[in-house]
Formats: C-alpha cells, sequence, structure tokens
C-alpha cells in the first residue's frame, strides 16, 4: 500500500496538457500549446553569464541551506525597496522555485485539519501542497473580474490561513488595496497566517502592485513567496524565495535541511546578478505580453467568448459555459483545433465554466489559433 496521504493527490493538469502537446507536436502534428506556464523568452545573457562565471570560479559546493549571504542581502533590500518590506537577510530563505517555497511554507503552518482559504479559482499545487500538511481548502467566491465576495463567510473557528496570489494564476486578476486591506483586517481579526505569492508582480499591466506582507500589523503574519521563474525567464534554473516571521522561518529552513538542502549554488548566484545587473528585459517582456493579451481578449470577444480584461501575468480566463463549460471546451480546442489549453476545472471548483489561456507565445500564432477557433465554433 502506498501512502493514504498521498493517495488524494491529483497530478498536474497544466504539466499534463502541456506534456501531452509536446508529445502531439514530436509526432508531427502542429499543436499550439496554450497550456504552458512560462515566458517564452530566453533568460537574459547577463544573468547566464553570471552562472557561468560562478561555476568556472568553483561554486560548486554546498552553501547555508536558507541560502548564499548575498543572494538573501540582495533579496531583502529588493522587499524592502520595491515591496516595502521590512525583513532581515536572516528571515529569507532562497530555494529550488517557488513552488518549493510555497510547499515548505505551508508545511510550517497548517496541521491536521486546519483550513486554508483559496480565492476563487486557484494555481493548481495549492491545493495539494495544503492536503500535503492534513489542512483542507475551503473555496471563496469570485465576482466576473475574479475579485473576492463575501470573503468572511469562508472564515470558521478552523481557519487558519488566507492564500493570496496577485497577478492571479490561473485569472490575471490584480488585487487593488481595497480587497487586500479586506484581506489584512480578516487576518487580524481571526489571526490568520497570510502567504502572498507575487510571483508575476512585475507582469502586470499599468497597475500598481501591493504586497499585504506591507500593512500595518502584517509583517508578524505574512510569508511572501516570489521567485525568477517569471520575471526573469528562467523557469528551467529552479530558484525562488520566500521571507516572514522568523518563528515560521525556522521550519521552513528544517524542511529543507531535511529534503533539497539547498537550490544550487552557481543558480544562487545567478539571482544575485537578477537582482542587482539590468532590468530592462523586464519592461520589454511585459511591453510584448500587453499586446498579446490585448489582442487575445479582443479576438475572444469578437468570437462571442465572454472574457474579462485581465491586469497581469499571461493567462486570460474566459468563461466558455455557452460553449459547453470548460472541460468540454478544452476538449473540442484540442481535438478538432489542435490547440492545447487548460480545462478551468483544474483550478478549483469556481473554474468549471473556463478555460485557462496562455499567451506565452508569439503573436502570430495567437492570430493563428483565434482563426482555428473561430473555423471550429463556425
Ligand atoms: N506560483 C504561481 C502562481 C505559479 O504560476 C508558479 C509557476 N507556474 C509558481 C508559483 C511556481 O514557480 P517556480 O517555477 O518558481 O517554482
Amino acid at each position: 500500500m502506498v501512502s493514504r496521504r498521498l493517495a488524494s493527490i491529483p497530478e498536474s493538469t497544466t504539466m499534463k496538457i502541456s506534456a501531452m502537446a509536446k508529445k502531439l507536436n514530436a509526432a508531427g502534428l502542429d499543436v499550439i500549446d496554450l497550456g504552458v506556464g512560462e515566458p517564452d523568452f530566453n533568460t537574459p545573457n547577463n544573468i547566464c553569464d553570471a552562472a557561468v562565471d560562478s561555476i568556472r570560479k568553483g561554486d560548486t559546493h554546498y552553501v547555508p541551506t536558507s541560502g548564499i549571504p548575498e543572494l538573501r542581502a540582495a533579496i531583502a533590500e529588493k522587499l524592502y525597496n520595491e515591496n516595502h518590506i521590512e525583513v532581515e537577510p536572516d528571515q529569507v530563505s532562497v530555494v529550488p522555485g517557488a513552488k518549493m517555497a510555497i510547499f515548505a511554507a505551508i508545511q510550517s503552518m497548517l496541521d491536521e485539519g486546519d483550513e486554508c482559504v483559496l480565492i476563487g479559482p486557484s494555481w493548481v499545487s495549492y491545493e495539494p501542497c495544503v492536503n500535503f500538511s492534513g489542512g483542507q481548502v475551503r473555496w471563496t467566491e469570485v465576482d466576473d473580474e475574479f475579485m473576492p465576495l463575501n470573503l468572511s463567510e469562508s472564515i470558521t473557528p478552523n481557519t487558519k490561513m488566507i492564500l493570496v496570489n496577485s497577478p492571479s494564476n490561473p485569472t490575471g486578476a490584480v488585487f487593488g488595496r481595497r480587497v487586500l486591506e479586506e484581506i489584512r483586517d480578516l487576518a487580524l481579526d481571526h489571526n490568520l497566517w497570510v502567504l502572498s505569492d507575487e510571483i508575476y508582480e512585475k507582469i502586470i499591466y499599468g497597475q500598481e502592485h501591493f504586497s499585504i506582507g506591507s500593512f500595518q500589523g502584517m509583517e508578524e503574519r505574512t510569508v511572501t513567496v516570489n521567485g525568477f521563474s517569471k520575471c526573469y525567464a528562467m523557469t528551467g534554473w529552479r530558484l525562488g524565495y520566500l521571507a516572514g516571521p522568523p518563528e515560521i522561518m525556522k521550519w521552513v529552513n528544517r524542511i529543507l535541511s531535511h529534503s533539497v538542502s539547498h537550490a544550487t549554488t552557481f543558480v544562487q548566484w545567478a539571482g544575485v546578478e537578477a537582482l542587482k545587473g539590468p532590468q530592462d528585459t523586464i519592461n520589454s517582456m511585459v511591453t510584448e505580453f500587453r499586446e498579446r493579451r490585448d489582442l487575445l481578449v479582443a479576438g475572444l470577444r469578437d468570437l462571442g467568448i465572454k472574457c474579462a480584461l485581465p491586469g497581469g501575468a499571461f493567462y486570460v480566463f474566459p468563461d466558455v459555459s455557452e460553449f459547453g463549460g470548460g472541460d468540454v471546451f478544452s476538449e473540442r480546442l484540442l481535438s478538432e483545433a489542435m490547440i492545447a489549453a487548460t480545462p478551468g476545472s483544474a483550478f478549483g471548483p469556481g473554474g468549471t465554466d473556463n478555460v485557462r489561456i496562455s499567451y506565452a507565445t508569439s503573436q502570430d500564432r495567437l492570430r493563428e489559433s483565434l482563426d482555428r477557433m473561430e473555423k471550429m465554433l463556425g
């Protein structure tokens, strides 16, 4: 018998769809992969050079579990300057990818029977991470723009944490100050932890990104997660980080020390360069993403598909309930239009009417996708 705890954990649908699209393409079919969760840009050269130099210099040994001091200091400085979060470098841990940050933080915060609030359709790995800890998810409904509705009704005597992800994967929604203040008030009133996943913070279109960990009273109860995968196009490098109160970070480090040990040493030096080096490639990436978002949203609306205009990340999450719902629509996309997209049901019970379409692909391929969808809906 395998572990009972693991038996309830589903496979990641997004990874499954991407693998399926790659397999069909390898078999010679022209599948357009709109299931991807990674930028279609390459890591900037200055970052690659820093890693190569670092290997050659011999940065190939073990380092402290929580990361090299230079990167932790650079992260603490970044959090202070950009996010107005005041933490000492020893409240920062560097990890192999933001996913590990989320996993370790949740294991440190939740016990058997504790509840975690997820706001509307949410990234595929949050619920499994909560279940790994023995906790349960409670879903909050959202409006047409994916803003929380009746958030306080999701709080029970068992609630221990609220998870915030703005800009959001899969909806692209960006929470403004008012929504985050509502979450802060609930956290303060009910003595809750907040886990804030800010991995898409810089992929945002004309709106301001707020970090809930910077709000008054929240420094003691917020763990902020971020990483290099999206903003620096470094998905394969596996580099992320988290920062929070010492009582949580102590247990995060305990988990890391007995599992991954630490993020790859020379990759951490590349992270220092990413934070300290030129930042201009982010701007050009965001400009391109914004054009694609506009093209895709306009195209979908022209086809009669209801689609909110996302404020950030690189996904749209249209409502396809008039076309049979997300599962049926994504099946049809693959079998009739050779387009891989992720059914919204992968992101929780609030996503069944939707499909997640990633625009981390060229404008030409997006136009081709819209043409194929037009033919499909004929
Ligand atoms: N959080 C969200 C919302 C994400 O979309 C992703 C990547 N798909 C992650 C965390 C994990 O990123 P990483 O590559 O740093 O593990």
